[in-house]
């Protein structure tokens, strides 16, 4: 007979997902959601044990070793419900799921995510799941737990929970998600333990050796906004945003600081800046109690309405600020609707920078209407603002989002395998534009990254602001060389 009522799983998929960077330099990023998942199932009077198989770099084999031990009354598979791109989790997530039904076909096994959400039926036909949840999956897993912990298994009247039954049915509907944030759950961070985990090399480039311990929190859930390219509002089915109580999110805060001696935080939110009242009173809340922090977050360029507020974050320990710059080109911006003009752009990167907040921008190749010229005009924008980092990604169209459904209904013809959506996956495929292929995108990003980071005058502005063990850092990440591999 078994005592544990929920095994939550995050798949390992290092190798897949940063190729020989995951063991050099990459950031080990606990799983929030797992362990938001795992403190709901315990809220509701359920246990829960918890598995990142990630962090503890184990196989499929390995982590069915742990489950047999563990013996649950049931598993779920984790791989991304929250944050946008994590498809590549997938193939993992699959192998895990087969792996686990091989050796103990008694355990039902529950896939959740972005995937799962937007394929229930190909997830339960082709990847090893029992069940799917779509939506949110706080509500539908605990109404599964009740129902097996009575014993029962018809399980199909659950709202959100799909089985293939159910699917031939036609129903699978979507789970409601927490709306009265006062019922979302704070992480169970006892099973994430920050000194397990290391923070971004950037985000630490002041104190390399202080990368561990790391945590991460969330203040708000979901996005306001609706880019077609992302897949943050798939188990949502659009915009669902959500602002957390604010003395929840200091609870978690404090007890990471005092429990755990956390210093490096991430905020995990889409948009950390979206609401500037509420950052305001969260700066407030963390000034108040004198913490010193190193946090990071993304921001929006259009929610950054005026300096002073980024000079109270940077006082409250917000030391890093993501942005979404994309493109420089008017006419690829426009094809994606971004409609920042250049003008808010260079006022709150000039702002960001008189704060003394260190920026990483994010820069996309191969958009739409991206052909070399534009595309050698974004990576010139990177340049031109020095960011301390700078992400260059290419553009994927992830199943489940707008963008993917557009080009499926277009006749455009996307890659069926998961791998093919990770960055760094040898397997790799972008989309092409009609001016560049996949492959000429992907190696205009490659390069651009080499460039980037061996350019003397950012080399200068790095040793100048961090000193020369940032320096070395990024020449180790560069030695790495094919970054695909
Ligand atoms: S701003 Fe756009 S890309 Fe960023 S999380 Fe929101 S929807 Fe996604």
């Amino acid at each position: 007979m078994t005592s544990l009522n929920l095994a939550v799983i995050f798949p390992n998929n290092n190798k897949r997902a940063l190729g020989i960077l995951a063991q050099e330099v990459a950031a080990v990023t606990p799983p929030v959601q797992a362990a938001l998942i795992a403190a709901h199932a315990r809220i509701h009077g359920f246990s829960a044990a918890l598995l990142d198989a990630a962090q503890a770099n184990m196989l499929p084999n390995e982590a069915v070793k742990w489950v047999e031990h563990k013996n649950p009354q049931c598993v779920l598979i984790c791989t991304d419900f929250i944050n946008s791109g994590d498809v590549t989790k997938m193939a993992a997530a699959s192998e895990t799921a087969k792996a686990i039904k091989e050796i103990l076909p008694q355990i039902p096994v529950v896939m959740e995510g972005v995937v799962p959400t937007a394929y229930p039926e190909r997830v339960l036909r082709e990847e090893g799941a029992d069940l799917v949840i779509r939506g949110e999956p706080f509500k539908p897993i605990i109404e599964l737990l009740t129902l097996l912990k009575a014993g029962r298994r018809d399980l199909t009247s659950i709202q959100g929970l799909c089985s293939a039954s159910s699917m031939g049915k036609g129903e699978c509907s979507l789970a409601a998600p927490i709306m009265d944030m006062t019922h979302f759950p704070e992480a169970a961070h006892d099973l994430i333990p920050p000194s397990l985990y290391r923070a971004h090399h950037w985000h630490c480039f002041d104190c390399l050796d202080r990368r561990t311990p790391y945590a991460a929190v969330f203040t708000t859930v979901g996005c306001p906004y609706n880019c077609s390219f992302c897949s943050v509002g798939v188990v949502t089915d659009g915009p669902c945003f959500r602002i957390r109580p604010l003395e929840q999110v200091m609870n978690e805060i404090d007890f990471l600081v005092k429990q755990h001696g956390v210093r490096n935080l991430r905020i995990l939110d889409n948009v950390f800046t979206a609401r500037a009242d509420y950052v305001e009173r969260f700066c407030d809340e963390i000034i108040r109690r004198g913490y010193d922090l190193n946090m990071w977050a993304y921001a929006r360029i259009e929610s950054i309405r005026s300096p002073e507020l980024l000079s109270k974050m940077k006082k409250a320990g917000v030391r890093w600020l993501a942005y979404g710059i994309e493109a420089a080109n008017e006419r690829v911006k426009k094809a994606i609707s971004k409609t920042t003009s250049d003008s808010a752009t260079d006022r709150v990167i000039e702002w960001t920078k008189c704060a003394g907040i260190w920026i990483v921008g994010n820069i996309i190749f191969g958009l739409p209407e991206d052909d070399l010229q534009s595309m050698q005009e974004s990576y010139e924008l990177a340049v031109k603002y020095q960011f301390e980092w700078a992400n260059f990604y290419c553009a994927v169209a992830y199943p489940g989002t707008p963008l993917h459904r557009e080009l499926v209904s277009r006749g455009v013809e996307l890659p069926r395998d998961w791998a093919a959506y990770g960055q760094y996956n040898p397997n790799f495929r972008p989309l092409s534009t009609q001016y560049v292929s996949s492959e000429e995108i992907v190696k205009f990003r490659d390069d651009a990254f080499v460039k980037y980071y061996t350019n003397p005058d950012y080399i200068r502005m790095i040793a100048g602001t961090f000193g020369q063990p940032a320096v070395e850092f990024i020449k180790k990440i560069l030695a790495c060389g094919n970054l695909r591999k």
